[in-house]
């Protein structure tokens, strides 16, 4: 069912419901708009030990249920789905009376749940596997993590090598994925494999739901330099997955692979916000008194034009999308603006704080910058690398050249 467009008259009303429902729901968060009131954290990935970031799980789970059952959780998903059969600017409505409260911060594992992994489910799941399986992800019952990168595939991801091999109504999977985010918490992994080695390497590949609790799967977090475990390595040792929990055709994985791509790439930055932007930088600018300089006006400036530009293409990609149609190469687009934005945003802040970047003298709303500026190029590499959007914007977008491959052959035979 196509979704409603608002109506100035019922975008009032919904925003008048919301807002008391909000209000029922939820303290505000009123105190902490106040420079020095609150959280000053701008980091962009999580640093939590595991127990504090299952607690955070959680309470992103809970507040997630909580929206669903009262109707504001799946607004832009049509109605027969679960939703609510809105247009996007009942979401950004929702949004924008969302963060006047205290509520869960937004998580990766949850956002790949919601905006990557549900919506690829909805494009190629059958409809028992999307009777039985939205809804748990959509109401924040269940968690799904990504299972794409292996050690010898990250941009090459079409080559990767874990292999599915048919065993009458089972297939079993044998390989290692890794960099799979949040995978320690996840209840499913989308899992592309490789079902046909001698076809040409993407025709070779098959998608599956992976139940991460299955006899033969290995999650191993792997602990980074900060502290925290935002990966894991995923060893699959004759993991046996039903045909039944095959999403989409036989040898279709990479269409669904590039369908959760082009979702992710397609939502980069477009609600939740990750790091630092327009919101903290322009009170941090005057309570330095660094807002009359002429150099950190025109940063400031960038990154406000770069924020707006962002919500616009975002809202744009959303509307186009709420029909159902697989997402395109426009989302690299998407995504590269968006990590160009963030690294706008700590230029912004390195110009503004000077020194105070690099010594924490525990000054609110200041070295908390740090997290930012070092976390803000892992986006440069997830969902694909700035090189390989730009390689694709060239290809599809402008229809300039392809790369030269060497690939062309079956996937047996491409030299590794
Ligand atoms: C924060 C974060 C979260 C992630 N989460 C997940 C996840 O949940 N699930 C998952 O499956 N994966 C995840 N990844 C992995 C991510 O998708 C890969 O790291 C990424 O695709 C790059 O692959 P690679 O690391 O193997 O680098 P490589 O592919 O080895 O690339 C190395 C360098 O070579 C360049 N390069 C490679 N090929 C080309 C080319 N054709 N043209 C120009 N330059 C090229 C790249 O741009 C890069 O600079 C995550 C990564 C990060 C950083």
């Amino acid at each position: 069912m196509p979704s409603t467009a608002a109506s100035t008259q019922e975008l009032a009303e919904f925003g008048r419901r919301a807002a008391a429902w909000l209000a029922r729901s939820a303290a505000p968060r009123s105190q902490e708009d106040a420079w020095g009131a609150g959280s000053d954290s701008v980091a962009v990935f999580h640093d939590l030990s595991h127990e504090d970031e299952l607690a955070l799980l959680r309470q992103v789970g809970e507040w997630q249920r909580c929206k669903y059952d009262a109707g504001f959780g799946a607004l832009t998903w049509p109605v027969e789905l679960g939703g609510a059969g809105l247009s996007s600017a009942y979401e950004e409505a929702f949004n924008a009376l969302e963060v006047a409260y205290d509520v869960p911060p937004a998580h990766e594992l949850s956002s790949v749940t919601l905006h990557l992994v549900a919506p690829t489910l909805r494009l190629f799941g059958t409809p028992h596997q999307v009777a039985t399986h939205l809804r748990p992800l959509l109401r924040g019952d269940e968690l799904c993590c990504q299972l794409f990168s292996e050690p010898a595939a990250g941009s090459d991801l079409s080559g990767l090598g874990t292999r599915a091999v048919r065993d009458g109504d089972d297939w079993v999977v044998t390989g290692q994925k890794v960099w799979s985010s949040g995978a320690q918490f996840a209840r499913w992994g989308e899992l592309i494999a490789r079902t046909d080695p001698d076809a040409v390497k993407q025709a070779g590949l098959t998608a599956f739901l992976l139940p991460l609790d299955l006899p033969g799967v290995d999650v191993r977090p792997l602990r980074q330099m900060s502290g925290g475990t935002s990966f894991c390595e995923v060893f699959l040792d004759e993991v046996r997955i039903p045909d039944s929990l095959r999403l989409g055709d036989v040898g279709a994985g990479w269409k669904v692979a590039l369908a959760t791509l082009g979702f992710e790439r397609g939502h980069s930055g477009a609600s939740s916000r990750v790091g630092g932007g327009w919101q903290q930088l322009l009170p941090l600018a005057q309570e330095l008194q660094r807002d009359t300089d002429p150099h950190v006006r025109q940063l400031l400036a960038d990154v406000w034009i770069s924020e707006q530009v962002a919500r616009l293409a975002a809202q744009r990609d959303h509307e186009s999308r709420l029909s159902g149609d697989e997402p395109g190469p426009v989302g690299s687009l998407r995504k590269l603006h968006w990590v160009q934005g963030m690294a706008l945003a700590s230029e912004a802040a390195a110009a503004v704080l000077g020194p105070r970047l690099a010594a924490d003298t525990g000054e609110w709303g200041t070295f908390a910058w740090t997290e930012h500026l070092l976390g803000a190029p892992g986006y440069r590499i997830a969902g694909g690398t700035d090189e390989i959007q730009r390689n694709i914007i060239g290809d599809r977008l402008l229809g300039l050249p392809a790369e030269p491959r060497q690939d062309r052959g079956p996937w047996r035979d491409v030299p590794r």
